[in-house]
Protein backbone atom coordinates (compact mmCIF):
# COMPACT_ATOMS: atom_id res chain seq x y z
CA UNK A 1 0.00 0.00 0.00
CA UNK A 2 1.07 3.28 -0.71
CA UNK A 3 1.52 5.90 2.81
CA UNK A 4 -1.11 7.65 4.12
CA UNK A 5 -1.68 10.79 2.84
CA UNK A 6 -5.04 11.85 5.33
CA UNK A 7 -7.47 9.47 7.56
CA UNK A 8 -11.13 10.42 7.14
CA UNK A 9 -12.87 9.24 10.55
CA UNK A 10 -16.65 9.07 10.58
CA UNK A 11 -19.33 7.33 12.74
CA UNK A 12 -22.56 5.09 10.73
CA UNK A 13 -25.62 3.57 11.56
CA UNK A 14 -26.61 3.60 15.01
CA UNK A 15 -25.23 5.96 17.50
CA UNK A 16 -23.63 4.31 20.60
CA UNK A 17 -22.03 5.75 23.67
CA UNK A 18 -18.51 6.22 23.67
CA UNK A 19 -18.45 6.70 19.58
CA UNK A 20 -17.06 10.21 20.91
CA UNK A 21 -14.38 8.67 23.05
CA UNK A 22 -12.98 6.65 19.65
CA UNK A 23 -12.82 9.36 17.35
CA UNK A 24 -11.00 11.68 20.08
CA UNK A 25 -8.73 8.46 20.47
CA UNK A 26 -8.50 8.09 16.56
CA UNK A 27 -7.07 11.68 16.09
CA UNK A 28 -5.19 12.08 18.44
CA UNK A 29 -2.90 8.99 17.65
CA UNK A 30 -3.12 10.17 14.32
CA UNK A 31 -1.45 13.26 15.10
CA UNK A 32 1.02 11.79 17.44
CA UNK A 33 1.98 9.96 14.41
CA UNK A 34 2.07 13.73 12.44
CA UNK A 35 -1.04 12.41 10.34
CA UNK A 36 -3.81 14.99 9.46
CA UNK A 37 -7.54 13.85 10.15
CA UNK A 38 -10.66 14.87 8.59
CA UNK A 39 -14.14 14.00 9.94
CA UNK A 40 -16.49 13.32 8.05
CA UNK A 41 -20.14 14.13 9.22
CA UNK A 42 -23.28 11.50 8.76
CA UNK A 43 -21.45 8.46 7.90
CA UNK A 44 -21.69 7.76 4.11
CA UNK A 45 -24.63 10.17 3.63
CA UNK A 46 -21.72 13.24 4.26
CA UNK A 47 -19.23 10.99 2.19
CA UNK A 48 -21.31 11.63 -0.22
CA UNK A 49 -22.55 15.01 -0.14
CA UNK A 50 -18.59 16.75 0.89
CA UNK A 51 -19.58 17.21 4.25
CA UNK A 52 -15.74 16.84 5.69
CA UNK A 53 -14.47 18.68 8.72
CA UNK A 54 -10.62 19.52 9.58
CA UNK A 55 -10.05 17.70 12.92
CA UNK A 56 -7.44 18.78 15.53
CA UNK A 57 -6.09 17.92 18.63
CA UNK A 58 -8.10 20.76 19.88
CA UNK A 59 -11.23 20.16 18.30
CA UNK A 60 -11.68 16.78 19.96
CA UNK A 61 -11.23 18.30 23.69
CA UNK A 62 -14.52 17.55 26.07
CA UNK A 63 -15.85 15.17 23.65
CA UNK A 64 -14.63 12.33 25.64
CA UNK A 65 -17.69 12.10 28.48
CA UNK A 66 -20.44 12.71 25.79
CA UNK A 67 -22.99 10.67 24.62
CA UNK A 68 -24.31 10.52 20.86
CA UNK A 69 -22.14 11.00 17.88
CA UNK A 70 -20.08 14.51 17.86
CA UNK A 71 -19.89 13.61 13.52
CA UNK A 72 -23.27 12.63 13.42
CA UNK A 73 -24.71 9.55 12.18
CA UNK A 74 -27.24 8.60 9.13
CA UNK A 75 -27.98 5.49 7.43
CA UNK A 76 -27.88 6.46 3.71
CA UNK A 77 -29.58 4.69 0.96
CA UNK A 78 -27.64 6.25 -1.81
CA UNK A 79 -24.10 4.50 -0.84
CA UNK A 80 -25.77 1.12 -1.00
CA UNK A 81 -25.63 1.82 -4.85
CA UNK A 82 -22.07 1.56 -7.08
CA UNK A 83 -22.40 5.41 -8.39
CA UNK A 84 -23.13 6.17 -4.67
CA UNK A 85 -19.77 4.68 -3.94
CA UNK A 86 -17.97 5.87 -6.12
CA UNK A 87 -19.51 9.50 -5.85
CA UNK A 88 -17.85 9.53 -2.15
CA UNK A 89 -14.79 7.91 -2.83
CA UNK A 90 -13.86 10.87 -5.76
CA UNK A 91 -14.84 13.21 -2.95
CA UNK A 92 -12.36 11.13 -0.65
CA UNK A 93 -9.80 11.09 -3.22
CA UNK A 94 -9.62 15.38 -3.34
CA UNK A 95 -9.70 15.79 0.16
CA UNK A 96 -6.59 13.88 -0.20
CA UNK A 97 -7.90 11.04 2.34
CA UNK A 98 -6.54 7.34 1.62
CA UNK A 99 -7.71 5.69 4.49
CA UNK A 100 -10.29 5.37 6.64
CA UNK A 101 -11.50 4.43 10.49
CA UNK A 102 -15.06 3.26 10.19
CA UNK A 103 -17.17 3.49 13.49
CA UNK A 104 -20.15 1.62 13.43
CA UNK A 105 -22.19 -1.46 13.27
CA UNK A 106 -22.07 -4.65 10.55
CA UNK A 107 -24.06 -2.48 8.10
CA UNK A 108 -21.06 0.33 8.70
CA UNK A 109 -18.42 -2.54 7.85
CA UNK A 110 -19.87 -3.72 5.03
CA UNK A 111 -20.00 -0.80 3.21
CA UNK A 112 -16.39 -0.12 3.95
CA UNK A 113 -15.49 -3.22 2.67
CA UNK A 114 -16.95 -2.15 -0.37
CA UNK A 115 -15.30 1.19 -0.25
CA UNK A 116 -11.67 -1.00 -0.04
CA UNK A 117 -12.82 -3.47 -2.87
CA UNK A 118 -14.16 -1.12 -5.54
CA UNK A 119 -12.11 2.39 -4.81
CA UNK A 120 -8.97 1.10 -3.12
CA UNK A 121 -9.24 2.96 0.27
CA UNK A 122 -7.48 1.20 3.05
CA UNK A 123 -10.51 0.54 5.66
CA UNK A 124 -9.94 -0.27 9.62
CA UNK A 125 -13.23 -0.55 11.69
CA UNK A 126 -14.22 -0.04 15.53
CA UNK A 127 -16.91 -2.29 16.27
CA UNK A 128 -19.64 0.12 17.42
CA UNK A 129 -23.25 -0.66 18.57
CA UNK A 130 -25.20 -1.12 21.59
CA UNK A 131 -26.18 -4.40 20.70
CA UNK A 132 -23.00 -6.12 20.86
CA UNK A 133 -23.52 -8.22 18.11
CA UNK A 134 -20.71 -8.15 16.53
CA UNK A 135 -18.23 -11.07 15.49
CA UNK A 136 -14.80 -10.13 16.22
CA UNK A 137 -15.09 -8.64 19.37
CA UNK A 138 -16.15 -9.76 22.90
CA UNK A 139 -17.39 -6.23 23.36
CA UNK A 140 -18.98 -3.60 21.06
CA UNK A 141 -18.69 0.46 21.93
CA UNK A 142 -21.76 1.62 23.52
CA UNK A 143 -22.78 -2.26 24.89
CA UNK A 144 -21.68 -1.14 28.57
CA UNK A 145 -23.35 1.70 28.81
CA UNK A 146 -26.74 0.52 27.01
CA UNK A 147 -26.56 -2.49 29.33
CA UNK A 148 -26.68 -0.32 32.28
CA UNK A 149 -28.82 2.18 31.40
CA UNK A 150 -31.74 -0.69 30.68
CA UNK A 151 -30.65 -2.13 34.46
CA UNK A 152 -30.98 0.93 36.29
CA UNK A 153 -34.59 1.72 34.71
CA UNK A 154 -35.11 -1.91 35.58
CA UNK A 155 -34.16 -1.56 39.18
CA UNK A 156 -36.65 1.55 38.97
CA UNK A 157 -39.52 -1.32 37.61
CA UNK A 158 -39.16 -3.00 40.59
CA UNK A 159 -39.78 -0.75 42.80
CA UNK A 160 -42.73 0.39 41.14
CA UNK A 161 -43.95 -3.15 40.55
CA UNK A 162 -42.60 -4.36 44.18
CA UNK A 163 -45.74 -1.76 45.38
CA UNK A 164 -48.45 -3.16 43.52
CA UNK A 165 -47.53 -6.64 43.05
CA UNK A 166 -47.24 -6.23 39.29
CA UNK A 167 -46.17 -7.90 36.21
CA UNK A 168 -43.89 -5.54 34.22
CA UNK A 169 -42.60 -6.45 30.63
CA UNK A 170 -39.63 -4.37 30.07
CA UNK A 171 -38.80 -4.09 26.70
CA UNK A 172 -34.87 -3.60 25.89
CA UNK A 173 -33.16 -2.85 22.77
CA UNK A 174 -31.98 -5.85 20.54
CA UNK A 175 -33.66 -6.76 17.21
CA UNK A 176 -31.46 -9.67 16.38
CA UNK A 177 -29.78 -10.17 19.60
CA UNK A 178 -30.55 -11.06 22.90
CA UNK A 179 -27.11 -9.98 24.90
CA UNK A 180 -28.70 -7.10 26.50
CA UNK A 181 -31.74 -8.84 27.49
CA UNK A 182 -29.94 -11.79 28.55
CA UNK A 183 -27.16 -9.81 30.60
CA UNK A 184 -29.68 -7.15 32.17
CA UNK A 185 -32.25 -10.35 32.62
CA UNK A 186 -29.82 -11.67 35.18
CA UNK A 187 -27.97 -7.89 36.82
CA UNK A 188 -31.85 -7.10 36.90
CA UNK A 189 -33.36 -10.46 38.77
CA UNK A 190 -35.77 -10.93 36.24
CA UNK A 191 -38.13 -13.96 36.16
CA UNK A 192 -38.26 -14.59 33.13
CA UNK A 193 -36.00 -13.38 29.80
CA UNK A 194 -36.89 -13.96 26.19
CA UNK A 195 -34.51 -13.02 23.65
CA UNK A 196 -34.40 -13.60 19.95
CA UNK A 197 -32.07 -16.43 19.67
CA UNK A 198 -34.45 -18.91 21.45
CA UNK A 199 -37.58 -20.46 19.83
CA UNK A 200 -40.58 -18.54 22.23
CA UNK A 201 -43.89 -20.25 22.59
CA UNK A 202 -46.78 -18.49 23.59
CA UNK A 203 -48.25 -21.28 25.36
CA UNK A 204 -45.06 -22.41 27.54
CA UNK A 205 -44.51 -18.02 27.96
CA UNK A 206 -47.93 -18.21 29.61
CA UNK A 207 -47.83 -21.20 31.49
CA UNK A 208 -44.35 -19.71 32.92
CA UNK A 209 -45.81 -16.39 33.36
CA UNK A 210 -49.30 -17.89 35.24
CA UNK A 211 -47.19 -19.94 37.59
CA UNK A 212 -45.01 -17.01 38.75
CA UNK A 213 -47.78 -14.72 39.31
CA UNK A 214 -50.36 -17.49 40.74
CA UNK A 215 -47.54 -19.07 43.23
CA UNK A 216 -46.86 -15.98 45.25
CA UNK A 217 -48.24 -12.36 45.37
CA UNK A 218 -44.86 -10.45 44.19
CA UNK A 219 -43.70 -8.85 41.05
CA UNK A 220 -42.62 -10.31 38.52
CA UNK A 221 -40.67 -8.57 35.97
CA UNK A 222 -39.58 -10.12 32.16
CA UNK A 223 -37.13 -8.62 29.79
CA UNK A 224 -38.45 -8.94 26.28
CA UNK A 225 -35.48 -8.73 23.69
CA UNK A 226 -37.33 -6.02 20.69
CA UNK A 227 -36.93 -8.85 18.12
CA UNK A 228 -38.27 -11.93 20.54
CA UNK A 229 -40.03 -14.20 18.02
CA UNK A 230 -43.37 -13.42 19.71
CA UNK A 231 -42.74 -9.72 18.75
CA UNK A 232 -42.11 -8.16 21.00
CA UNK A 233 -43.39 -7.03 25.15
CA UNK A 234 -46.91 -5.15 23.55
CA UNK A 235 -47.64 -8.00 21.70
CA UNK A 236 -47.16 -10.47 24.52
CA UNK A 237 -48.86 -8.36 26.74
CA UNK A 238 -51.98 -8.73 24.42
CA UNK A 239 -51.95 -12.06 24.41
CA UNK A 240 -52.51 -11.79 27.88
CA UNK A 241 -54.98 -9.81 28.13
CA UNK A 242 -57.02 -11.31 25.55
CA UNK A 243 -56.98 -14.70 27.54
CA UNK A 244 -58.93 -14.42 30.38
CA UNK A 245 -57.35 -16.73 32.51
CA UNK A 246 -55.12 -13.86 33.66
CA UNK A 247 -57.78 -11.30 34.65
CA UNK A 248 -56.73 -11.92 38.21
CA UNK A 249 -52.46 -9.84 37.01
CA UNK A 250 -51.55 -6.56 37.42
CA UNK A 251 -50.32 -6.20 33.92
CA UNK A 252 -47.66 -3.43 32.50
CA UNK A 253 -45.52 -2.40 29.58
CA UNK A 254 -42.35 -0.66 29.86
CA UNK A 255 -40.50 -0.21 26.33
CA UNK A 256 -37.20 1.64 27.12
CA UNK A 257 -36.38 2.22 23.68
CA UNK A 258 -33.83 5.05 22.98
CA UNK A 259 -33.36 5.57 26.94
CA UNK A 260 -30.95 3.09 26.29
CA UNK A 261 -28.92 5.07 23.38
CA UNK A 262 -28.24 8.07 24.78
CA UNK A 263 -26.07 9.61 28.59
CA UNK A 264 -22.45 9.39 28.97
CA UNK A 265 -20.86 6.42 28.61
CA UNK A 266 -19.81 4.35 31.19
CA UNK A 267 -15.98 3.87 32.63
CA UNK A 268 -15.68 0.57 30.05
CA UNK A 269 -16.75 2.11 27.25
CA UNK A 270 -14.62 5.15 27.30
CA UNK A 271 -11.74 2.73 27.99
CA UNK A 272 -12.41 0.02 24.75
CA UNK A 273 -13.45 3.06 22.83
CA UNK A 274 -10.03 4.88 23.30
CA UNK A 275 -8.52 1.81 23.05
CA UNK A 276 -9.91 0.83 19.90
CA UNK A 277 -9.79 3.95 18.39
CA UNK A 278 -5.49 4.02 18.91
CA UNK A 279 -5.58 0.83 17.92
CA UNK A 280 -7.28 1.50 14.42
CA UNK A 281 -4.69 4.38 13.41
CA UNK A 282 -1.83 1.93 14.56
CA UNK A 283 -3.43 -0.69 11.86
CA UNK A 284 -3.56 1.58 9.24
CA UNK A 285 -0.01 2.72 9.74
CA UNK A 286 1.09 -0.82 9.86
CA UNK A 287 -0.66 -1.02 6.58
CA UNK A 288 -3.44 -3.01 7.25
CA UNK A 289 -6.83 -2.76 5.58
CA UNK A 290 -10.20 -4.24 5.59
CA UNK A 291 -9.91 -5.34 9.32
CA UNK A 292 -11.97 -4.33 11.86
CA UNK A 293 -10.08 -3.95 15.34
CA UNK A 294 -11.66 -5.95 18.30
CA UNK A 295 -11.40 -7.25 21.85
CA UNK A 296 -10.72 -10.84 22.09
CA UNK A 297 -10.16 -12.45 25.40
CA UNK A 298 -9.02 -9.13 27.09
CA UNK A 299 -6.60 -8.54 24.24
CA UNK A 300 -7.00 -6.13 20.75
CA UNK A 301 -6.83 -8.25 17.82
CA UNK A 302 -7.86 -7.88 14.05
CA UNK A 303 -10.51 -9.52 12.33
CA UNK A 304 -11.27 -9.66 8.64
CA UNK A 305 -13.69 -7.37 7.82
CA UNK A 306 -15.78 -10.18 5.53
CA UNK A 307 -15.96 -11.92 8.67
CA UNK A 308 -17.67 -9.00 10.63
CA UNK A 309 -20.45 -8.91 8.50
CA UNK A 310 -20.57 -12.39 7.34
CA UNK A 311 -20.68 -14.23 10.70
CA UNK A 312 -22.54 -14.15 13.59
CA UNK A 313 -21.50 -13.61 17.42
CA UNK A 314 -22.90 -16.85 19.51
CA UNK A 315 -24.71 -15.37 22.81
CA UNK A 316 -23.50 -17.47 25.80
CA UNK A 317 -26.15 -20.44 26.00
CA UNK A 318 -24.31 -21.07 29.63
CA UNK A 319 -25.70 -17.48 30.54
CA UNK A 320 -29.80 -18.81 30.03
CA UNK A 321 -29.55 -21.61 32.09
CA UNK A 322 -28.38 -19.10 34.79
CA UNK A 323 -31.91 -16.94 34.34
CA UNK A 324 -33.84 -20.26 34.77
CA UNK A 325 -32.00 -20.99 37.81
CA UNK A 326 -32.27 -17.69 39.33
CA UNK A 327 -35.83 -16.53 38.82
P1 LIG B 1 -24.98 -0.36 11.46
O1 LIG B 1 -23.65 0.05 10.95
O2 LIG B 1 -25.26 0.18 12.83
O3 LIG B 1 -25.20 -1.85 11.32
P2 LIG B 1 -26.72 0.03 9.14
O4 LIG B 1 -26.96 -1.41 8.93
O5 LIG B 1 -27.87 0.95 9.00
O6 LIG B 1 -26.10 0.35 10.57
O7 LIG B 1 -25.58 0.48 8.11
C1 LIG B 1 -25.13 1.81 8.07
C2 LIG B 1 -24.95 2.23 6.63
O8 LIG B 1 -23.96 1.40 6.01
C3 LIG B 1 -26.18 2.07 5.76
O9 LIG B 1 -27.08 3.14 5.88
C4 LIG B 1 -25.57 2.03 4.36
O10 LIG B 1 -25.26 3.31 3.90
C5 LIG B 1 -24.25 1.27 4.62
N1 LIG B 1 -24.47 -0.15 4.28
C6 LIG B 1 -25.02 -1.12 5.05
N2 LIG B 1 -25.12 -2.29 4.37
C7 LIG B 1 -24.62 -2.04 3.13
C8 LIG B 1 -24.46 -2.84 1.96
N3 LIG B 1 -24.83 -4.12 1.90
N4 LIG B 1 -23.93 -2.24 0.86
C9 LIG B 1 -23.55 -0.94 0.89
N5 LIG B 1 -23.68 -0.15 1.97
C10 LIG B 1 -24.21 -0.68 3.08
Amino acid sequence: MEGIQRIGVYTSGGDAPGMNACVRAVVRTAYAHDLEVVGIRRGYEGMIDSDFVEMTTRSVSNILQKGGTVLKSARSDRFRTPEGRALAAANLTEMGINALVAIGGDGSMRGATLLNQEHGISVVGCPGTIDNDLYGTDETIGYDTAMNTAIENIDRIRDTADAHNRLFLVEVMGRDAGFIALNCGIGGGAELVLIPENQTDLKEVKKQIFGLMSSHARSSIVVVAEGDQLGGAQRIADALKNDAKFDFIDLRVCILGHTQRGGSPTARDRVLASRFGVSAVEALIEGHTNVMVGLVGGEIKMTPMKNVWSRSKSIDYELINLTKMLS
